[in-house]
């Protein structure tokens, strides 16, 4: 018998071959090496033959140099944290594409001289919300918070309702957060309710301003009461709201969910938002308001800690000025087209497949509990695996034992996709 190791083929040969060096030049050759020698390794182990390495180098490597992967959310959840939370726009996507050379993000090209930096962005979100007089953008929207309570009340107090301090995942808390700036809190009221007389007796010679926080992700029922931000301004002191889910205006869909414009209206001096949640963008956190303590905010020392990139700038200025984005088209799909798409999407899938109604949810921190009425594809649970397994991955939730791909997050676009996934699962054998 002739030993089958003679004729493996020498990592340089394989390195050498035209798609695995075009492989190389895109994914990088050390990643791209240590694949050759592994399948090398199966090869002479004899688990594949040496006319079969490249083929198998090539089904090995990865598709690109990132290692996340793009996932087909099928949840019904618009803003999925462990998803990404919002999905950008394809205009952001280019957008983000284009500044991600060098750019002039803070070049004035007229005069040649240093620019303000990321002015298109902020001239975006200014044009968004007319009501606020300046704004500003960080690297998240706790940034935004920790900057604002740092820059105004630093070695000062601020005054908070019991019931608002959030937990916003992860096992992060904003209180602590804002503590941990030298920022003293002062909770007023109960965790279920709260009056403007709470406030006004706490209010002392140290208090910087009162925060309101939105409880983004959960809800307090039965015997509540909280005070609103038209009523907290009535103190006399800045209000500073932070309002999570970064609606700029009101959402005809999500009645009960604070918007940046309205805040601004009754009263708030400043806004905080994330950029990622309901306002689709990337992420990021937005400053809003009062143009005085805008400016203060911007000045602080600390406000270059949590800059933001222009990557995000350029994805926000699309965001703002472009068509419209992924989480504004998920709102507004509607139940009897949903169940539509479902019912059609069943036909072609036939078997097992059947339509149900569903709630779907925003998701991310925003209106939590809000239901949005949704259908989606019911498969059997035995197929979650293979489909989250696959190119891409769908993922979808599991009720009562059966898989639901809720369509409330899946656009129409997606749908060919969608069905070729679930081919592939059940032609693998997963039910
Ligand atoms: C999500 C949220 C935050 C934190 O924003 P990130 O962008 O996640 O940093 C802060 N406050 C509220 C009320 C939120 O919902």
């Amino acid at each position: 018998m002739e030993d089958p190791r003679r004729h493996v083929p020498r990592t340089d040969a394989v390195l050498a071959e035209p798609a695995v060096a075009d492989a190389a030049a895109r994914l990088g050759r050390p990643r791209v090496k240590g694949v050759v020698a592994e399948v090398l390794q199966a090869c002479r182990e004899g688990a594949l033959t040496p006319a079969a390495v490249v083929a198998e180098v090539l089904q090995r490597l990865p598709r690109s140099s990132t290692s996340l992967r793009p996932v087909l959310n099928a949840t019904g959840v618009v803003v999925h944290t462990n998803l990404g939370r919002a999905p950008l726009s394809a205009a952001a996507v280019e957008a983000l594409t284009l500044a991600a050379g060098t750019t002039d993000v803070e070049l004035d090209l007229e005069t040649g001289r240093r620019g303000p930096r990321g002015a298109a962005a902020l001239e975006a979100l200014r044009c968004a919300v007319p009501d606020a007089e300046d704004v500003h953008v960080v690297n998240n929207g706790a940034a935004a918070v920790a900057l604002v309570a740092r820059a105004l009340a630093a070695d000062r107090e601020v005054l908070v309702a019991r019931g608002e301090l959030v937990e916003i995942g992860d096992g992060f808390r904003i209180p602590e957060l804002v503590e941990s700036l030298g920022v003293r809190l002062r909770e007023v009221g109960t965790t279920n309710r709260v009056r403007l007389e709470d406030y006004a007796a706490a209010v002392g010679e140290r208090t910087a301003f009162v925060l309101k926080v939105h409880p983004s992700n959960f809800r307090v029922e039965g015997f509540t009461s909280s005070v609103g931000v038209d009523r907290l301004a009535s103190l006399g002191l800045p209000v500073v709201a932070d309002l999570g889910s970064g609606l700029l205006a009101p959402h005809p869909r999500l009645p009960e969910e604070p918007d940046a414009a309205s805040a601004l209206r009754a009263g708030a001096s400043l806004v905080t938002a994330s950029g990622d949640k309901l306002l689709g963008g990337p992420q990021c956190g937005l400053v809003l308001g009062r143009g005085d303590l805008v400016h203060a905010v911007r000045r602080h020392p600390m406000a270059r800690a949590v800059r933001v990139d222009k990557l995000t700038l350029a994805a926000l200025e699309a965001t703002l000025a472009g068509p419209p984005v992924p989480v504004a088209e998920a709102l507004a799909r509607r139940q009897p087209q949903l169940q539509e798409r479902a019912r059609r999407l069943a036909a072609e899938l036939g078997g097992d497949v059947r339509v149900e109604t569903t709630d779907g949810r925003v998701g991310g921190g925003g209106a939590p509990g809000v239901p949005l009425p949704s259908a989606a594809l019911s498969l059997p649970a035995a197929l979650a695996l293979p489909l989250r397994r696959g190119d891409p991955p769908v993922v979808g939730r599991v009720r009562d034992g059966r898989l639901l791909f809720d369509l409330l997050t899946v656009p129409e676009a997606a749908e060919p996709t969608l069905l070729e996934a679930v081919r592939r699962a059940r032609a693998g054998g997963g039910g």
